[in-house]
């Protein structure tokens, strides 16, 4: 079986680095808030070239303390899209703000900036773009329309480790980036993880009180917080991984390339890049009309394929009562045709040549 994913791989090939790395940490034994953490912090500041991150429990923790140390709360509009995971509103729901839905545009399944502009009203605060499957959102125009009605960005970089933005890593550029280390990501520990990048050090010291119950001194807490705290043992899994993740990218990148090429007579729609190279595939998504079908054949030939995601956030059950939207067709219809191949760093060409065999002969015999 071609899995979605390979962490066993990936672990056997950093074996060697990880487990005496993991053992010193062990004999260490500063579990919580060690060195470990910090330096990590410090790197991961360094390779995005931003002031300040902030090490936390997961990537849903990271945007929901970007929220809230942001100032956003009830009454308040957050503007987002709609295709991507349940996290990205949940948080924004767990702050007692409202998500706005707006459309996403087709080629790049990201926040479409005319959507965004259209949605703008008298309670919008913020919005948060989604660097969706690896592609960074349409920073630019979002950047503008935020300056232009005095609105926050907060940046979804969930799936985009390592991507860049004409030179910017996404993250690097709103008030807050928030990424997450789920084991599947591009850059994944051996648990949740999450963290916060930003320039400012007042939101940087705010963050560092929130994660830690509202707590800058010791049994002093001026405000209630949380406990979300990256611990020291998924820190020394991530400084490994954070000194392969440029090759990982790059290897990636590789995949989508042969992917592309395999299937250029193909009549399925390959995920299209805004501009070569900045892409860092977390998925490699299809649009496809037989979707089913075709993943049924590849089920048959003992390839994974899955469908990220089927349902647009403005259908959840969960969200209906709590979000705003308008016509979301383009959504909608990308719900139903995309489907996602195996997308790994350690993926070989004659396994993509393999994949793209099954899929080319799906469609010859029609
Ligand atoms: C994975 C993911 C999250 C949540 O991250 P967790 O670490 O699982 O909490 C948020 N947004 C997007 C787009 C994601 O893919």
């Amino acid at each position: 079986m071609i899995p979605m994913v390979d962490l066993r791989a990936q672990f056997e090939a950093l074996r060697p680095e990880l487990e005496p790395a993991l053992a010193a940490a062990l004999e260490d034994g500063r579990f919580v808030f060690g060195p470990q953490v910090q330096a990590f912090e410090e790197e991961v500041a360094a390779y995005l070239g931003v002031a300040h991150t902030i090490g936390c429990g997961s990537g849903t923790d990271a945007l929901f303390l970007a929220l809230r140390a942001a100032g956003i709360g009830p009454g308040d509009e957050v503007i987002t899209t709609p295709f991507t995971f349940i996290a990205t509103a949940e948080a924004i729901c767990q702050v007692g703000a409202r998500p706005v839905f707006v459309d996403i545009d087709p080629r790049t399944f990201n926040l479409d900036p005319e959507q965004v502009a259209a949605a703008i009203g008298p309670a919008t605060r913020a919005i948060l773009p989604v660097h969706l499957f690896g592609q960074p959102a349409p920073m630019d125009a979002i950047l503008a329309l935020a300056a232009n009605h005095d609105l926050v960005v907060i940046e979804d970089c969930a799936q985009s480790f390592g991507a860049r933005h004409d030179g910017h890593h996404t993250g690097s550029q709103g008030l807050a980036g928030c990424f997450s280390f789920f084991p599947s990501k591009n850059l994944g520990c051996f648990g949740d993880g999450g963290l916060i990048s930003c320039q400012d050090d007042d939101l940087a010291r705010r963050l560092r009180s929130l994660r830690n119950h509202g707590s800058e001194t010791r049994y002093h807490h001026d405000e209630l917080g949380h406990n979300s705290r990256l611990d020291e043992l998924q820190a020394v899994v991530l400084r490994v991984k954070l000194r392969h993740i440029e090759h990982f990218n790059e290897q990636r990148r590789r995949v989508a390339r042969r992917y592309r090429e395999c299937l250029a007579d193909c009549p399925v729609q390959c995920p299209v890049e805004e501009r070569v190279g900045e892409h860092v595939y977390h998925q490699f998504t299809l649009l496809c009309d037989q979707r089913e079908r075709l993943a049924e054949a590849l089920t048959r030939a003992g390839i994974a394929s899955a469908i990220y995601y089927p349902i647009p956030l403005h259908r959840q059950k969960a969200l209906h009562e709590h979000c705003r939207h308008g016509a979301l067709p383009v959504s909608e219809d990308v719900a139903r045709h995309c489907l996602s191949l195996p997308m790994y760093p350690e993926l070989r060409d004659e396994q993509v040549d393999y994949i793209t065999g099954v899929i080319r002969a799906f469609h010859d015999n029609g």
